[in-house]
């Protein structure tokens, strides 16, 4: 499932009235932008943020993917663009508390991609119509969304968890190898999560390592904040329990060299040498963007960061 947001200024009331999204392929000069043809990726059940005057007061969903279709009536009188565009009808969820986007823009800025997002840096909304937001972003709107619209929340209920017969196989194979110690069984199951399950739906969420934004999914390792040993099978799967990491700092992390304080700035280990953490690439002004589940986990590494 993709995600997006739509700024819908000129023409929303004639869009919420005919319930669809529209962009034209062209202006009247031939130009076309990426927040026009960005339209073709939206399939059906893809989400899109509606915004409108500063605010996100809509939840759409797509009823099918998005088509070649001339410009709406309902569109003519704003007579903008060229006739050729692209159309996707969605049902309207109508927030009961629309929410302004002014009042969280430092998170908003830290979860959005950096390419084609919705805002720039100043946070103020990009012009154009349609932009793309993060499963991260996408994340943080639903949970004020949870906090102020609790029917659409239930609507919209993420599925974060993975299979369970994960568990189940990694946990039958390594049965029969009475042969290996607990550190041996650990290392063997993070590197079979290091390609599982845990790992694809750790990469929907975050593709790269949290803290220095390495993008090579063949180096990420899916890191448990919690470890495997001291998790319960729920926690195991649950994938707010899950960092991606790349190899430097998933050693760190691992061994409690560093943790991650509230605030989510990293801290680090006296007994690290400066030299070290140049060469690890790590440093104190370093800082990662945790939801409440991840910070609870959280806790729990720092806890044990600060008793080691
Ligand atoms: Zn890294």
């Amino acid at each position: 499932m993709n995600f997006f947001l739509v700024f819908q200024n000129k023409s929303y009331k004639e869009e919420r009235n005919g319930r669809y999204l529209w962009a034209p392929q062209k202006n009247n000069t031939g130009q076309t932008y990426h927040h026009w043809t960005d339209m073709k990726m939206i399939k059906k059940e893809d989400i899109i943020f509606n915004s409108y005057n500063g605010k996100l007061v809509s939840v759409l969903v797509a009823k099918e993917n998005c088509k070649e279709h001339e410009r709406p009536t309902g569109l003519d009188e704003l007579d903008l663009w060229e006739k050729e565009g692209w159309l996707v009808n969605v049902d309207y969820n109508d927030l009961e508390e629309p929410i302004t986007y002014k009042d969280y823009m430092e998170d908003i800025l830290k979860l959005q991609n950096e390419k084609y997002a919705p805002f720039n840096r100043l946070g103020r909304g990009n012009t154009g119509y349609l932009f793309r937001v993060s499963k991260e972003l996408a994340n943080f709107f639903f949970e004020i969304i949870e906090k102020t619209n609790s029917v659409l929340r239930e609507r919209f209920q993420f599925e974060n968890s993975i299979p369970e017969e994960i568990i189940t196989q990694i946990e039958s194979d390594l049965h029969s190898a009475t042969t290996l110690d607990e550190t041996e069984k650990e290392t063997i199951i993070k590197s079979r999560i290091g390609h599982s399950a845990f790992k694809k739906s750790l990469l929907a969420v975050e593709k790269k390592c949290k803290v220095c934004g390495i993008t090579d999914e063949r180096f990420l390792i899916a890191s448990h904040i919690k470890p495997w040993s001291k998790s319960s099978n729920h926690e195991r799967l649950d994938v707010n329990n899950g960092l991606l990491l790349c190899p430097n700092h998933d050693a760190l992390f691992d061994k409690s060299y560093i943790s991650f304080d509230e605030t989510g700035k990293v801290m680090v280990k006296e007994s690290l040498d400066d030299t070290t953490k140049i060469l690890f690439n790590i440093n104190e002004t370093m800082r990662i963007v945790m939801n409440e589940r991840q910070q609870q986990y959280m806790k729990w590494h720092r806890d044990n960061f600060l008793n080691s």
